[in-house]
């Protein structure tokens, strides 16, 4: 367009809310990336301490979208055995390999242990119990929320190799597995000093 004034000339974008802001991709993209109803469990998966890999798979467990042995009945394959990798007693489901399996439930009582979180090995428990304060940034909530998502990646990378890649590991290789990831993350991690954070440091070994 011409210019009538003597201001500068300036690109600005029209969002979803008509209001006139600075241009900038991620206006853009807010404006025509595709939207759905807003779930109440995001704050388990997405927070800014989050890490990418975790909160990627528990978004598709929230789902219940991973490629269990369950679903293989609707594709209607009859004739092949399935027996759940870790626990070998009969095929995996998201409820039984996140609740029910023995294997995992040693790995997950182990790590919740070290959390706020109730002693279940439920992934639906679980996310019942955070939904409600999710969204806050204290150290309690944060170590609840790590511990979940590496506990679930554990689970589901372990269930994966023995499957795939024919190599196991031992249940408390799991959980040390665990123990480091969400170690590792915590120490990068800076808290206001209180006595929980203390208390914290001290269980996490920082
Ligand atoms: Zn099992």
């Amino acid at each position: 367009m011409p210019q009538t004034t003597s201001l500068p000339d300036d690109i600005t974008w029209l969002g979803l809310d008509n209001v006139p802001r600075k241009f900038s991709v991620n206006q853009v993209w807010d404006s025509i990336r595709p939207r759905s109803i807003c779930v109440n469990w995001f704050r388990i998966v997405w927070y800014s301490q989050c890490v990418s890999k975790h909160a990627f798979l528990l978004w598709i467990l929230m789902g219940e979208r991973l490629k269990t042995q369950d679903k293989l009945k609707s594709w209607e394959i009859h004739n092949v055995p399935l027996f759940c990798p870790l626990c070998k007693l009969r095929h995996d489901s998201h409820d039984h390999l996140f609740s029910e399996c023995i294997y995992a439930n040693k790995v997950w009582k182990k790590a919740v242990a070290f959390t706020c979180l109730p002693m279940v090995s439920n992934w639906k428990v679980v996310c019942n119990y955070l939904m409600p304060t999710a969204g806050r940034n204290t150290v309690n909530m944060v170590v609840a929320k790590l511990v979940f998502g590496a506990v679930v990646y554990a689970i589901w990378q372990e269930r994966n190799n023995r499957l795939f890649k024919k190599f196991h590991h031992s249940k408390v290789k799991l959980f040390e597995d665990v123990f480091s990831t969400v170690r590792l993350k915590l120490m990068s991690i800076k808290f206001k000093n209180s006595a929980k954070v203390e208390r914290m440091k001290t269980t996490w070994q920082l």
